[in-house]
């Protein structure tokens, strides 16, 4: 969209040099590639505007869509070529693995693969002839994901963002167009859980053309089809009721929620987000504390936990107590643990004979590359592992759901930090162990 704004800005300059008798010898080269891009912007909604017609002719004859977009090929399609997008520096490659044609180079993403056949053909019904049928994922520039460009079950070319469900209006051409498919798709489909978030969709739609008894039919609705177990369902009933304005219900609705399920991280992330909105900011706090490991520890003792270490020994923080510990929970599979791991074996290096320790907690499942990473990378600290991931005890205890996850304890046990990482962890141990310097 900016690119073509940025000719028609081009054009009329050009338009307004030429009519005050300036002559552009050349272009920029910047404007060069633009118009290459575009070029292959042009062959790709042909290409898919031909695969379009092919598919439909496949369809016409045999009742059903092809597996493979080389099915085409060459009753339908005499041109392979046409499965080919400029943009694709690979000539011939889905940007997905499992997307990947099997029989011939093939640039674009058959969204009716086996696997997914079902799922489509329903979005399909439920979005209707809008919904992409094949994609070219080559036009991303900078990775974004805002220039995909679909053949649609309508045989129409657009493009849109990767999520196109986030942006019905525009595919559409208006809010009532969208009002009106969505109506019709939950005609369809009102019961079925892949669908749920257009709930909200519909709502925002209705309250934005000020159809407030739909939306409150809507909501009432919704309440029907949901499956009460279901902590993801009723989010979306407390988005209605948030952008209703009724924020009572939806206190109502996830404190109720919050009896059936005390430590659910969902639920109480959205009790605290409400009393935050609410500026009862002690009362969020408190939430807060219920799913932030070690939030409710700052300051505090924290409960020592009873285990082994990969040697066998028993270990605890209170054997480290007089010491200032970094308890780093990980994992070898965890990318940002690993990261983190030079900064972690430099503030051992130049603290661990100033009273300056570290227990490892592993998550990981497979001993031998935990052991083969300690080797390699000569960590010397002791580890706690038990095999069971984020079931093992340790990590069980005090309710960790991320990693790295990383605590810095002063000498007496209680917790300085529950992020003690990064650029910011050896001044902070730095100034632990000053503290206790100065104590002694
Ligand atoms: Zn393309």
């Amino acid at each position: 969209m900016h690119r073509k704004l940025a000719l028609t800005i081009l054009t009329c300059l050009m338009i307004a040099l030429i009519n005050s008798g300036i002559v552009i010898a050349e272009e920029p080269k910047k404007d060069d590639q633009k118009e290459s891009v575009d070029k292959h912007t042009e062959t790709c909604k042909h290409n898919l505007q031909t695969i379009g017609t092919a598919i439909k002719e496949y369809h016409e004859k045999n009742g059903d869509y092809p597996e493979w977009l080389s099915d085409l090929l060459t009753e339908h399609l005499d041109d392979a070529n046409i499965l080919i997008c400029p943009s694709d520096n690979n000539a011939g490659k889905a940007l997905y693995t499992r997307a990947q044609d099997p029989n011939k180079p093939v640039s674009y993403n058959h969204e009716l693969l086996a696997a997914q056949r079902t799922q489509v053909l329903d979005t399909h019904e439920m979005f209707g002839d809008i919904t992409p049928l094949v994609r070219c994922m080559h036009h991303n520039e900078k990775n974004s994901i805002d220039n995909i460009m679909n053949l649609s079950f309508g045989y129409k070319v657009y493009q849109a963002h990767y999520y196109w469900q986030n942006h019905l209006v525009e595919i559409y051409g208006g809010v009532e167009e969208a009002i009106s498919a969505l109506e019709d798709g939950f005609q369809k489909m009102p019961n079925n859980p892949r669908f749920f978030s257009s709930y909200p969709t519909l709502l925002k739609l209705y309250i934005s053309t000020d159809k407030m008894d739909d939306a409150e039919k809507l909501i009432e609705r919704y309440k029907t089809v949901i499956d009460s177990k279901n902590v993801y369902h009723y989010g979306y009933l407390g988005d209605m009721l948030k952008d209703m304005n009724r924020h009572d219900e939806e206190l109502q609705l996830y404190e109720e929620l919050e009896e059936k399920m005390p430590k659910n991280r969902i639920v109480l992330q959205r009790l605290e987000n409400i009393h935050e909105l609410r500026g009862n900011e002690e009362l969020a706090l408190e939430y807060r504390k219920k799913y932030v490991p070690g939030l409710a520890f700052l300051g505090e003792m924290v409960p020592d936990f009873e285990a082994t270490d990969l040697e066998g020994k028993p270990i605890s923080i209170e054997a480290y107590r007089g010491k200032v510990v970094l308890v780093d929970f990980w994992a070898v599979w965890c990318g940002p643990c690993i990261a983190e791991m030079p900064n972690v074996k430099k503030v051992y290096e130049s603290y661990k004979d100033k009273g300056f320790d570290i227990i490892g907690i592993s998550l990981d499942h497979d001993e031998t590359k935990l052991r083969d990473y300690l080797k390699e990378n000569e960590i010397p600290w002791r580890q706690v592992f038990s095999g069971e991931g984020w079931n093992s005890p340790v990590s069980r205890q005090y309710g960790i759901y991320a990693i790295p996850t990383m605590w810095l304890i002063d000498k007496e046990g209680k917790l300085i930090s529950h992020k003690a990482r990064g650029e910011k962890l050896e001044s902070m141990i730095a100034e632990a162990l000053k503290v206790k310097a100065e104590e002694e």
